[in-house]
């Protein structure tokens, strides 16, 4: 399969690939720069600037302090007006409940979740360097040129060795269904089908969190995920059945319904290289290196 590669519509230009040194020149006031970063797992790299940053979790190894605090400070280091993280599966003590009886899997002793979220959610990061933690509901926020996004995000993902946020196939219908209409959406795990393909073939994306945004009447325009780090990249994402807006009728009978166009900007931001992928002449590519570089998503404001 080639790489993916960039594209551009009217309302909106993402980057997959440029050179980090000398990346594309944000488009203007009207436009909002999203930078879009996932799968970090306690690595650092350069990040473009840009309005408004999403990370989609997996922000640590196996969330030790140690580990969540190189990822705070480096996101703290970033100057993006607005930073917005969530939790991935190997974020362990962020899933309290689950941490409690299963740490030992993992841990040689149990860390405390308060400590290790309260460095990730504290009011110092959301204080002057911008970072907003959304954990639990959706949000709206106002980035630096006012766009007001609403925003959502979803840190389950389908089971998979019992990691922490999995929930079993007969869980997902529940699970999904408390994702509402949103422009943005950041969820740590791909829908099926879409930017998740393992390196066994295997699309181990969640049919159910298809399902539920392809019942919506305006799927978000922007949906950022991680998690299967082999499957980097962006695509456009139409939806199959145009969704009837209405039908009427008047004095010379009945008016058509209206079919509205639906697409999503899909985006597997995971940055840590896994696989083939991973090497290029033998040498290993860094974390955020050519092939999982952060993607870069101008969205027109008037488009959210
Ligand atoms: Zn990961």
């Amino acid at each position: 399969m080639s790489p993916p590669e960039d594209f551009h519509t009217a309302s909106s230009k993402v980057y997959i690939s440029y050179d980090p040194a000398n990346p594309p020149a944000h488009p203007g006031g009207n436009w909002t720069r999203f930078i879009c970063i996932s799968d970090t797992h306690s690595h650092t790299f350069t990040v473009p600037s840009g309005d408004v940053l999403l990370h989609s979790g997996d922000l640590s190894r196996l969330g030790r302090e140690d580990e969540m605090r190189v990822t705070v400070e480096w996101l703290r280091s970033l100057e993006h007006p607005v930073k917005i993280i969530i939790a991935g599966n190997h974020d362990l003590p962020l899933h309290r409940e689950w941490y409690e009886h299963s740490y030992h899997r993992f841990h040689d002793t149990k860390r405390s979740p308060s400590e290790v979220r309260n460095l990730v959610d504290n009011k110092e990061n959301r204080g002057q360097k911008g970072v907003v933690c959304v954990w639990f509901s959706s949000k709206s926020l106002s980035s630096s040129n006012k766009l007001s996004t609403h925003l959502f995000n979803f840190k389950w993902q389908p089971y998979y060795g019992g990691w922490a946020f999995n929930y079993l196939p007969e869980e997902a219908p529940a699970r999904v269904a408390a994702i509402p209409e949103v422009d943005i959406l950041l969820t740590h795990g791909p829908p099926h089908n879409v930017l998740d393909t393992t390196l066994t073939k295997v699309h181990a994306g969640c049919p159910a969190l298809l399902a539920h945004l392809s019942e919506m009447k305006r799927p978000p325009l922007l949906h950022v995920f991680g998690h299967i780090h082999e499957a980097h990249g962006a695509m456009r994402y139409r939806w199959l059945q145009a969704k009837v807006e209405s039908s009427s009728s008047n004095a010379e009978g009945t008016i058509p319904p209206t079919f509205v166009p639906r697409e999503t900007i899909m985006v597997n931001a995971a940055n840590q290289p896994l696989g083939r992928q991973a090497f290029v002449g033998g040498q290993r590519i860094p974390c955020g290196g050519p092939g999982f570089q952060p993607v870069i998503v101008d969205l027109l404001d008037s488009a959210t």
